[in-house]
């Protein structure tokens, strides 16, 4: 499994393109309430950022700042800056929240770190999936907050220090830009044969599909060991998981995967391959209904590319020069 690569930031989170700014899941947060959370600092310093550069555009087709991505980090991002009086705006490609929306059904939204509160205009509390998406929801026609949902940014670029922004339904120009899309469009795959076949997955969706079934999960994340606690209510589950322990999991989910003695947990295991109805382990085949492979995201290489945001794994000549 790789390592997660993210785009190239510096400690304010800015891109490789000055003036464009990375946050949340894609700037390598893996909590909704961290996410938020870098929403809000963003915000802050751009607000400082834009009170340095002096007033509001006297263009009114100018927003202060764009936001891609109408998520926690995007929306508390969005928030915050319109409270301090910024003209902002939302790109979003599907819905609000979709990230959350998506996940399998019932789903539970934790809200860790327990012991950190959550900053910001944008409520958060622990609930089921539909309860934080519509909080949001509810959150941003009453803050009057501009999401303009369906419209994917497509892409970016720079003239007469306002940015041009395209997407799939027009053009914006905005001085700043924050990029919130998050990965998850994007699933991490194990590049093994066979891992095309129609049972084998890299996202679980609706739980109560699977029943009496043998089925494999792969990955050591949060997402893995949530998927083989719901699928293990009705379902034979195995979780493969290659390192040694789990080192990732949230408090909530280490405790229940301790108390599942419904789940054969498989450490130190390698999947080689699939072929139909069978999971290929280092240790031998095993008879599997569905397998999910669920072992992270990649970054969108291809979007975050044509904005011209460089990778952490990109070296440009100037990283080679340094090291002559
Ligand atoms: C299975 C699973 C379970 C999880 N459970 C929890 C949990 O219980 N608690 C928790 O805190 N976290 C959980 N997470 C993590 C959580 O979902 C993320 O940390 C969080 O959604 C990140 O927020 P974000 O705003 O950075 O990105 P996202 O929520 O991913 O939002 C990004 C938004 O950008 C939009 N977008 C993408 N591309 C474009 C484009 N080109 N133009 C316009 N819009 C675009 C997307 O449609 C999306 O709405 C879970 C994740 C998974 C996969």
């Amino acid at each position: 499994m790789a390592t997660s690569v993210r785009p190239e930031i510096n400690e304010r989170f800015e891109s490789n393109i000055p003036g464009v700014f990375v946050i949340g899941d894609l700037a390598g947060s893996p909590l909704v309430k961290l996410a938020m959370e870098q929403g809000y600092e963003v915000a802050l310093a751009l607000e400082q950022e834009l009170q340095a550069l002096g007033g509001s555009p006297t263009e009114t087709d100018v927003y202060d700042v764009l936001v891609i991505g109408a998520g926690g980090a995007g929306l508390n991002c969005a928030a915050e800056l319109q409270s301090r009086g910024r003209r902002v705006v939302v790109i979003e490609k599907e819905q609000i929240g979709s990230t959350v929306a998506n996940l399998p059904e019932g789903k539970w939204i934790y809200t860790e770190p327990e012991e950190r509160p959550s900053v910001g205009l944008l409520p958060l509390r622990a609930a089921v999936k539909d309860d934080v998406v519509e909080s949001w929801r509810s959150f941003v026609r009453s803050a009057g907050l501009q999401v303009r949902e369906g419209e994917a940014v497509t892409s970016l670029r720079r003239e007469e220090g306002v940015f041009s922004i395209t997407t799939s339904a027009g053009r914006y120009r905005a001085r700043r830009v924050v990029v919130a899309t998050g990965k998850a469009g994007s699933p991490k795959k194990l590049g093994v044969p066979g891992e095309d076949l129609a049972f084998v997955q890299h996202r679980l969706f609706q739980t109560r599909k699977y029943q009496n079934e043998q089925i494999l999960v792969v990955g050591g994340g949060n997402s893995a060991v949530e998927a083989a606690l719901a699928l293990a209510e009705s379902n034979q589950v195995t979780l493969s998981y290659r390192g040694s322990e789990f080192t990732r999991l949230s408090k909530e989910n280490s405790r229940r995967l301790r108390g599942a003695s419904n789940i054969q947990v498989l450490l130190g295991s390698k999947v080689t391959g699939f072929a139909p109805g069978v999971c290929q382990l280092e240790g031998g085949p095993r008879a599997c209904d569905h397998a999910f492979v669920l072992i992270g995201s990649e970054p969108p290489r291809d979007f975050l590319k044509a904005l011209g945001i460089r990778l952490e794994d990109e070296w440009g000549w100037k990283k080679w020069a340094a090291l002559l």
